[in-house]
């Protein structure tokens, strides 16, 4: 992710903030940083590991993640082993994410079939499209046939 993509993002969240009547710290802000300088999907625990050493609060870091889902910066992916799984989608191409329930690996997919999809159902019943979430719920072929999945996760950049 770009520095610009990074302010761009703080300022977004700036303005909700504000909107909200909360305040912008500098907790927040470092948070923000932190999901946004990685390409990865990520936990609280994940996210707790990488700014570890910022002085951060745990319950910082859990507010601060549901203000960022609120704020439309990050979402949520998937569950995994009853953790949420996020991932910030702000500057990000849209695309959209098979969960292995076997693996509980994610893999994402070009979402232009599924935006084309969003346009067209939209248009169709009088709307105007403001976003969607797909995830496609698999089994893992590889483990049934192989008694092992070594496959890694699939990120687009
Ligand atoms: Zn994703
Ligand atoms: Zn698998």
């Amino acid at each position: 992710m770009s520095v610009e993509h990074i302010e761009q993002a703080t300022e977004l969240f700036r303005r909700f903030l504000k909107a909200q009547d909360l305040k912008v710290t500098r907790q927040r802000e470092i948070l923000l940083r932190r999901i946004f300088e990685r390409e990865e999907h990520f936990s609280a625990e994940q996210l707790e590991e990488h700014v570890k050493g910022d002085g951060i609060s745990k319950a910082t870091i859990y507010r601060t993640l549901q203000l960022l889902v609120d704020c439309g910066l990050i979402v949520e992916v998937a569950l995994k082993d009853d953790r949420r799984v996020y991932e910030h989608i702000y500057g990000r191409d849209p695309h959209d994410h098979i969960l292995c329930m076997d693996c509980k690996k994610v893999f994402e997919f070009d979402g232009a079939a599924m935006t084309a999809l969003e346009a067209e159902m939209t248009r169709r019943l009088g709307f105007r499209p403001f976003g969607h979430r797909l995830r496609i719920e698999a089994n893992c072929e590889v483990l049934r046939k192989t008694g092992r999945c070594d496959r890694d996760e699939i990120k687009l950049s």
